[in-house]
């Protein structure tokens, strides 16, 4: 018996949205996954990335057109969520991003496709090698600090030269959760004297043990956790309080990376008209929370829009911009899911009472699902 012809063949598309370097699959976790499964590649999906088709052929995959993947593939997998072109035959299995968006949602379940929606991971010590959120959003703080240096036109670090001393940048993180920290982290390495601010309690000390001040506003801004570790959205009047609270810290520094996000829910405002105009021209923001309103009130996505002489800038994809490492890194979240889900035969078990499939099929009318080619 030719075990091989009843793996489950599992297929890796090319993202197609404009900006998206990233792969979902990269050869090596091939590799480490090709005794449980067989894998059709669209041909150029890694290119951007740096992986070309030879090291996928090298790693023992076959290269295929996008047509071929979605006719012939049990499992799909891609970054981005999927264009209506992009989705899978009924039955079958689509794990991508796209977790939040309700439209998408509703549509893969009327043509009856399983999505395993990466932001659905839960967020246990169990599933942290799957959890795509933390690995893509480490990439987007320590990016955010490389773009943010770029637009500045001074230096990060002190530097004491024959010509005079530069006294070095004062930073802050807003919001200190995975982004936040890794910015913190990065703009210490650069020599920036750095802060951080969070309405997590716990995040007061993540911050100082990487060395930077955290930031305590004198309000009743309602410090709070909800399920899960996330923050819990405050009222309006409570944001109203901790903007007016922060505007005098911001208006003493010259880098912002801002990061606030409460999961599902539009950004917090953090900085207003009003904080931009105390602030020193010159300085940059850079709202890596753009991609769901921004925490600053004059960002707009994919752009920077100058407000008294402050640069706010509104990246969506950070993560692209690392398009190696930030695959290197989704591709370990994937190969992760794809061996916990895999048995040693090549059938891929979903079952709704196991509490990373169940999370992951939340909303689906899937209990118990075994996927193998026979
Ligand atoms: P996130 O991207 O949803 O939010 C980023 C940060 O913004 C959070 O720290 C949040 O507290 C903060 N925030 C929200 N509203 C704010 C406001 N008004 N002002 C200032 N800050 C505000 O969160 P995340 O980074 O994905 O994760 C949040 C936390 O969950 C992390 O700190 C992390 O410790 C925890 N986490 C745990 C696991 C695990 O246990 N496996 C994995 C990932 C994250």
């Amino acid at each position: 018996m030719n075990t091989r012809t009843q793996q489950v063949v599992i297929g890796v598309l090319a993202e197609r949205a404009t900006g998206e370097r990233r792969v979902a699959l990269i050869p090596s976790d091939i590799k480490k996954l090709f005794a449980r499964a067989t894998f059709l590649i669209e041909s150029g999906a890694g290119r951007e990335a740096d992986f070309d088709d030879n090291m996928y052929v090298d790693a023992g995959a076959r290269m295929a057109d996008s047509r071929a993947i979605l006719e012939n593939c049990d499992v799909v997998l891609k970054v981005r969520p999927p264009a209506v072109d992009e989705v899978p035959r009924a039955g079958r299995i689509l794990i991508s991003l796209g977790g939040r968006d309700s439209d998408l949602g509703d549509e893969l379940r009327k043509r009856s496709v399983i999505h395993l929606a990466l932001e659905r991971i839960p967020r246990t010590t169990r599933a942290q090698a799957m959890d795509v959120l933390s690995s893509q959003a480490s990439i987007a703080g320590y990016a955010s600090v490389l773009e943010g240096a770029r637009a500045l036109r001074v230096l990060l670090p002190m530097l004491t030269t024959a010509a005079g001393t530069i006294k070095p940048v004062r930073m802050i993180a807003l919001g200190a959760g995975v982004a936040g920290l890794q910015a913190i982290a990065s703009a210490r390495r650069l020599g920036a004297v750095v802060y951080g601010f969070d309405v997590r309690a716990e995040a007061g000390e993540q911050v100082e043990s990487l060395g930077a001040k955290f930031i305590s506003v004198n309000a009743d801004v309602g410090v709070g956790e909800s399920a899960g570790g996330y923050a819990r959205e405050q009222s309006s009047d409570r944001q109203t309080l901790l903007r007016r609270a922060l505007s005098s810290h911001l208006a003493t520094m010259q880098l912002v990376i801002a990061t606030a996000q409460i999961p599902g829910r539009p950004a917090p405002l953090l900085i207003d008209r009003e904080t931009l105009a105390m602030m020193q021209p010159g300085s940059v923001v850079v709202d890596v929370a753009a991609e769901t309103g921004g925490n600053c009130e004059v960002t707009r996505p994919d752009q920077t829009v100058t407000e008294n002489g402050v640069r706010v800038m509104g990246p969506t994809n950070l993560p692209s911009l690392m398009a190696t490492d930030a695959s290197r890194m989704f591709s370990g979240n994937i190969r992760a899911l794809l061996a916990y889900l895999l048995d040693e035969s090549g059938r891929l078990n979903l079952d709704a009472s196991d509490p990373i499939s169940g999370a992951l099929l939340a909303g689906q009318n899937v209990a118990r699902e075994s996927v193998a080619t026979t």
